[in-house]
C-alpha cells in the first residue's frame, strides 16, 4: 500500500479548522469500523438512504434526513427540492425553468463560494439589503426559495433568523439554512428546523467526524421526497452528487456517535490547549498570544490568536504560516493578517498541541 509520505503529499498536523484543503476531519475508529462493515456486502441503496434518513431524522429530532455528498452538495439539492415541490416538471428540465420559480432571495452579504449550486440548477439569486424592506419588496410570484448562510458571512447587520422565517412563511416560502460547520453546539442539528427552517444543512466531514464527501439534509419530508427520483440510484439531476453505502453507514455512525459525545470536556481539552500555548508564547519578544472565542466558523470553542511584531521578528504572519507548514512533521495553521494567525485546537488528536507549541518555539523563539 502506497503511503501518503510516498507519494511526496505529507501528512499534515491541522492546526487551522475543519477546512477541506487539509482533509477537513479525521474519521474516528466507530467511523472507521461502521464503514468497512458496510464494504462487506451488497446492498439496496435506496433502501439504505431511507433507513439511514429515518434513524438520523430520529436522532436529530427531525421529520425527515438525507444524506448528501457534503454541505455544497446539499445547498445544490435543497434549491432543486424548492423548484420541484411546485413544479415536479423541473426534473426533466434544469437548469431550464422556464415559467417557473426560477429566484432565490439571499442577503446580499451572505454570498460565497459555496452557493453555486443554487445556480448550477438554474435560480436566480435576487440579492437583497440586509433589511425586511428590502425582503419584503423581493418576494414575488417568482421566488421559489430564501437562502441564509451561516459562518464567516453573518454580521451584526443580519436580519435576524427568526423575522426573516416568519416573513418567508406568510409567503409559504420554504428557507434553507446552509449550518455545514455550525457544530458545535450539537443542539443546531434540530435548533434551525425547530424555529421553522424548511431545511439545515450540515457537513458530515466537519466536526461530526463522517467521511468527507457526506452531508446532512434536514428538515421537513416533502422537500427531501422530492430529492429522491433524480438522485442515484436514479437519474437525474442529483446523480452526480451520489454517495455509497460506506459514506451511509458512516455518517450514520458519526452522527450516532456524536450525540454521545461529552461536548463539556472536549471544551476543557481546548481551553487546556489555549492555556499551554499561551504560557509558551507570551514569554517569547515579539509574540502576543490571546485566547480568542467564538472560533473560526463562530463555533463556541476557544482558540489562540497570535500577532507577531513583523519588524522585530524580522518574519510576517504569511512566512510564519509558511514556516509552520516547512516543520517536521507539518503544521497547518490559520492565516488572519498581515502581522496574525490563529492556533485551533478543534481539529488536533490529543498530544498533537504539544507538537504545536515546540513548534511556535522553533518557527518564533528562534529555539
Ligand atoms: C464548509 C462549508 C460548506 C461546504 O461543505 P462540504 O461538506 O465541504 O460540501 C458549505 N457552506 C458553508 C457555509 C461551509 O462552511
Amino acid at each position: 500500500m502506497t503511503s501518503y509520505k510516498e507519494l511526496g503529499v505529507h501528512p499534515v498536523i491541522n492546526a487551522y479548522a475543519t477546512v477541506t484543503k487539509y482533509g477537513g476531519s479525521l474519521m474516528p475508529p466507530e467511523v472507521l469500523a461502521a464503514m468497512t462493515a458496510a464494504a462487506n456486502s451488497f446492498v439496496d441503496l435506496a433502501a439504505l438512504q431511507r433507513a439511514v434518513g429515518a434513524r438520523i431524522a430520529e436522532l436529530t429530532r427531525n421529520e425527515a434526513a438525507y444524506v448528501t455528498s457534503g454541505a455544497a452538495a446539499g445547498v445544490l439539492l435543497a434549491a432543486a427540492a424548492c423548484v420541484l415541490r411546485k413544479c415536479p416538471e423541473a426534473a426533466k428540465t434544469f437548469p431550464q425553468l422556464e415559467g417557473m420559480p426560477h429566484e432565490a432571495i439571499v442577503q446580499r452579504h451572505h454570498r460565497n463560494g459555496y452557493d453555486f449550486g443554487v445556480q448550477a440548477i438554474g435560480l436566480r439569486f435576487i440579492e437583497i439589503e440586509p433589511c425586511l424592506d428590502s425582503l419584503r419588496a423581493a418576494i414575488n410570484e417568482r421566488t421559489a426559495c430564501l437562502f441564509w448562510f451561516a459562518g464567516t458571512m453573518n454580521t451584526p447587520d443580519d436580519i435576524p433568523l427568526p423575522q426573516l422565517l416568519k416573513v418567508a412563511e406568510a409567503h409559504d416560502l420554504p428557507v434553507i439554512v446552509d449550518a455545514a460547520a455550525q457544530l458545535p453546539p450539537v443542539d443546531n442539528l434540530w435548533r434551525y428546523t425547530q424555529m421553522g427552517a424548511a431545511l439545515a444543512l450540515f457537513s458530515g466531514g466537519k466536526d461530526l467526524r463522517g467521511p468527507q464527501p457526506t452531508g446532512l439534509m434536514l428538515g421537513r419530508r416533502e422537500l427531501i421526497e422530492c430529492i429522491r427520483p433524480i438522485s442515484s440510484p436514479n437519474h437525474g439531476l442529483g446523480r452526480p452528487l451520489k454517495v455509497g453505502k460506506e459514506e451511509l453507514m458512516g455518517v450514520l455512525a458519526a452522527v450516532e456517535r456524536y450525540l454521545g459525545l461529552d461536548h463539556a470536556a472536549r471544551a476543557t481539552y481546548c481551553e487546556d490547549c489555549v492555556a499551554l500555548w499561551l504560557a509558551a508564547l507570551n514569554p517569547l519578544a515579539g509574540v502576543t498570544a490571546e485566547r480568542a472565542f467564538p472560533n473560526e466558523a463562530n463555533q463556541p470553542l476557544p482558540w489562540c490568536r497570535v500577532t507577531i511584531d513583523a519588524a522585530g521578528l524580522g518574519m510576517s504572519a504569511d512566512a510564519a504560516v509558511r514556516a509552520f507548514l516547512a516543520q517536521e512533521p507539518a503544521i497547518a495553521v490559520s492565516p488572519l493578517s498581515d502581522t496574525q494567525f490563529h492556533l485551533n485546537p478543534m481539529t488536533l488528536n490529543r498530544g498533537e498541541e504539544i507538537i504545536v507549541r515546540d513548534a511556535c518555539l522553533r518557527v518564533l523563539g528562534g529555539s
